[in-house]
């Protein structure tokens, strides 16, 4: 396939003597929502950190994003060409509100000037269907998908080719998965290409075009989704845990 949006090509992260990413290729397609599973520890969120470089880049290998060279740049560049993420971690916001909290992601992935960042702010919200009641609200008074919600936004203020999403169904409820892969459709559907760490596989299933599949470092297994969960290997490594 030419031109793809991002092509990682040999990527290796080692950690003292773990080899956390272990030579790993694979491109992706623009437009495309990819879902990349795997056992626990596989090197999945390792995955994102080092094609965003936050907090590292990878020790071996080439990225290339939209054509260009990544992986010795700086994170801030990278987010402001349009390669942004989200985290596992609960994210602790600081002692902001739910607006302020994504005006300071927009500041840097963007470098957006101050009249023209609440716009922006805004429209970040309304995309994800953030309550417009509770945009001025503390971000700890805010629940656990509202919080979901606001990382997102956090993402598309920097205005994103590519969305790379780390487990955002933890900790959700069912009705609130099911409104998070509603969010997930309407995203792509606007042309911004997804990359989706999931543990929820009905999740990760129902939005995935293709899949990739991690064990331990290493790229197990890559096609349609269907055919990649019945692969052998793959069955193997989550029994196998
Ligand atoms: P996954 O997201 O698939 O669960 P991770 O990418 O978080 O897996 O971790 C892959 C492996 O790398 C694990 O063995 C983990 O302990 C190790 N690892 C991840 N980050 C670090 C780090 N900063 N320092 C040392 N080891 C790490
Ligand atoms: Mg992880």
């Amino acid at each position: 396939m030419s031109n793809p949006i991002l092509d990682v090509r040999n990527a290796t992260k080692r950690f003292g003597g773990l080899t956390a990413v272990n030579d790993v290729s694979f491109i992706v397609r623009r437009g495309e929502l990819l879902g990349i599973a795997g056992p626990n520890g596989s090197g999945k969120s390792t995955l994102f950190n080092i094609v965003s470089r936050i907090p590292f880049g990878p020790t071996s290998g080439g990225i290339w994003f939209d054509g260009q060279q990544i992986d010795r740049m700086a994170p801030h560049k990278i987010a402001g060409m349009g390669l942004t993420r989200t985290f596992q971690k609960d994210v602790e916001f600081p002692d902001l509100t739910a607006s302020e909290t994504v005006g300071v992601a927009a500041t840097y992935g963007k470098g957006l000037p101050r009249n023209e960042l609440q716009g922006s702010v805004q429209q970040a919200l309304d995309l994800v269907e953030f309550d417009p009641e509770r945009r001025t609200m503390p971000t700890t008074e805010l629940s656990v998908y509202q919080r979901k919600q606001l990382m997102i936004a956090s993402a598309l203020v920097m205005d994103p080719k590519v969305l790379m999403l780390d487990e955002p169904a933890s900790g959700l409820t069912r009705p609130e998965i099911s409104a998070l892969e509603a969010l997930l459709r309407k995203i792509n559907a606007t042309g911004i290409t997804i990359l989706l760490i999931e543990h929820v596989l009905s999740l990760l299933m129902a939005v995935s075009k293709r899949l990739i599949v991690l064990n331990q470092g290493a790229l197990l297994s890559e096609g349609d989704p269907t055919e990649v969960m019945k692969d052998p290997a793959v069955v193997e490594a989550y029994l196998g845990t």
